[in-house]
């Protein structure tokens, strides 16, 4: 199990703490999505993980160690992809690849295996003489993924690695993180994207402000939240509807004509459905059921993740 407890964090100068009293774990060969708005504190946590930041109060634990001793010990088992594209832009693929696993005393045969492991599973060994610059944004990120693997590390940690990218390079990286998983890493994903962490993480935690909100099994997390009926249509709502299900039933207006109604019960769903088309409003598609990621944060947070 990675666990973090009771972490706290305030950078020098700060007027409020940057996190106060983070606790969670995942357990060791599992994936974990940590999600929250901008400010939240996730690449506070994740910078502590990696010691790039101190810690100051509470302790990280990998399998009932402290994290940071082990690091110490085996600096290669931990590894961090930044949310900031770490490499050097005027290098080729190759040559960073290499520098890095340098810096890291990888070498001999150990380099080869490791290299050639690396450009094979971020599939970028057609690209291995061009320079990092001339990638496109995908391409950078699977060098950014690439370098962070060179060593094998044991527990990867990834802060927002799909931030900027095309949706088939975002597809192919998130294949790759949950092949990752399945070959028995404990991986700590960070990212604004509910549907990415639900799509391939068993564990989630949401924070919020340097709190968390929840945190658990992904299905844990889904179901503590009651089933909601949602509504999307062509027109905004007639007024008086509009009135009378915020009345009835909590309506609640999202952005682009989205709706939701918690207080609609599965025996409701048909004559709200009459109701609408009564009042002439057409519906594009409408659902009841298990809330997603993001109903369940909007619920905790009473606002959205991201704008949309
Ligand atoms: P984002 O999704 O925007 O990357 P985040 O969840 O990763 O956000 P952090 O970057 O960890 O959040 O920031 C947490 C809090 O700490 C924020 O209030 C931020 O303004 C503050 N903070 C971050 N870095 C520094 C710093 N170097 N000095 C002072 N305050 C900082």
């Amino acid at each position: 199990m990675l666990r973090f407890e009771d972490i706290h964090f305030q950078y020098p100068g700060a007027t409020q703490p940057a996190l106060e009293g983070v606790s969670f774990g995942v357990p060791k060969g599992q994936s974990l999505g940590l999600l929250g708005p901008n400010g939240a504190g996730k690449t506070t946590l994740i910078s502590i993980a990696t010691g790039l930041l101190p810690e100051q109060r509470g302790l990280i634990t990998f399998e009932g160690e402290s994290l940071a001793d082990l690091r110490q010990q085996a600096p290669d088992r931990v590894a961090l992809v930044p949310q900031d594209n770490a490499f050097y832009p005027m290098l080729t693929v190759r040559e960073n690849l290499r520098f890095f696993a340098q810096v890291q005393g990888i070498d001999g045969t150990r380099l080869r295996e490791r290299e050639a492991f690396v450009l094979a599973f971020t599939q970028l060994e057609n690209f291995t003489q061009r320079r990092a610059s001339e990638l496109s944004g995908g391409l950078k990120r699977r060098l950014n993924l690439a370098v962070g693997l060179l060593a094998d590390p044991e527990i990867l940690l990834l802060d927002e690695p799909t931030v900027g990218v095309d949706p088939q390079s975002r597809h192919f990286l998130l294949e790759a993180i949950r092949n990752l998983q399945l070959e028995g890493r404990t991986i700590i994903y960070t990212s604004h994207y509910m549907e990415e962490i639900e799509s391939i993480c068993g564990h989630v935690a949401i924070l919020d402000l340097g709190r968390v909100l929840v945190a658990g099994t992904l299905a844990d997390v889904l179901a503590s939240a009651p089933p909601v009926f949602s509504l999307r249509t062509k027109q905004a709502l007639p007024t008086a509807l509009a009135e009378a299900w915020t009345q009835r039933f909590g309506c609640e207006a999202l952005t682009g004509l989205r709706y939701r109604l918690p207080g609609v019960q599965m025996q409701d769903v048909t004559a709200v459905v009459a109701e609408a088309q009564a009042a002439e409003v057409e519906l594009d598609a409408w659902s009841w059921g298990q809330q997603h990621l993001d109903d369940v944060f909007m619920q905790l947070t009473h606002h959205a993740l991201r704008d949309e």
